[in-house]
Order: structure tokens, then sequence, then C-alpha cells
């Protein structure tokens, strides 16, 4: 399955990919709201969250809202989602994101778009094994 990954070797801290991603699912430039930030810690460490598709969150959600898709990447159903934030806070990677705007949280779905836009090639879309045991399909 395909995965967003990070080289933050090459990373120059720009956060074009934030704006991009959130461009992308929200129509608006705004980092908030971007399902992956680049933290630096201001002694020039870069590091990436993101959503890395490991779909232990699915097991967590009482609603059955969030679902792994053929491509084995983990979806979160808007419509059935209710809001409970159960999977924000389980989340291990920290990359279920949500934000005041709107009830249900948000999360990367390697999309590839912040891939196109880095200008210091630090993302790349990249296949890895899909996680054993693997969640329900949707
Ligand atoms: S667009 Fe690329 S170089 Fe810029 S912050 Fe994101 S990963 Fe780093
Ligand atoms: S916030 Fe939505 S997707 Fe997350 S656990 Fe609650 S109902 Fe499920």
């Amino acid at each position: 399955m395909k995965v967003l990954a990070f080289y933050p070797e090459r990373c120059v801290g720009c956060h074009i990919c934030e704006e991009v991603c959130s461009n992308t699912w929200f129509k608006v430039t705004d980092r908030e709201k971007s399902s992956i930030r680049i933290h630096d810690d201001g002694e020039g460490l870069l590091s990436a969250t993101y959503c890395v598709q490991q779909g232990d969150c699915i097991a967590v959600c009482p609603v059955g809202a969030l679902t792994r898709n053929k491509q084995g990447i983990v979806m979160l159903r808007k419509k059935q989602c209710v809001g409970c934030m159960s999977c924000v806070g389980f989340c291990p990677h920290l990359a279920m994101f949500h934000h005041p705007d709107q009830s249900e949280p948000f999360k990367c779905v390697a999309c590839g778009k912040c891939v196109e836009a880095c200008p210091a090639d630090a993302l790349a879309i990249v296949e890895v094994d899909a996680p054993s045991p693997p969640g329900p399909q949707a």
C-alpha cells in the first residue's frame, strides 16, 4: 500500500506542503487545516506529523466511520462520524487532526499533492507492506 514518506534531511521548513494540503481539501490556505504538520525544534531539526495508514484507530471508532479502502488508505466517512474525537485522542502518531470549523476530524489520505508541491523533494509516496493484521476492507 502507498503511504506518505518524509525525508527530514532534505526539508527546508518552507511549510508549502501544509498550505497545499489545506488548499486541496479545505479550499483555504490555513496550516491549521493541513493533514501534514512540519515541526522545527529551533535547532535545525525538522520533523513531520502525518498519518502512516497504520489503522489502529479503525477499531476505536464507535460508529464504524473509519475504514481501510482497497488501496490500504484509512478513510474517514464524514457522514457516519459523530465527532466524538476518540480517534484524535487515540492516534499514537498524533496524525488525526481537528479544527473548530468542522465537527469531523481529518487525516492524510496519501493523495500526493504535497509531494508534487515540495520544492526540496522532501516528501514522497512510497509503497510499504500492509500492516498485519490488516484493518477491515471498505
Ligand atoms: S514543502 Fe517540503 S521542504 Fe517545505 S516544509 Fe514541506 S516537506 Fe519541508
Ligand atoms: S471522531 Fe468520528 S471518526 Fe473519529 S472515532 Fe469519533 S465517530 Fe469515529
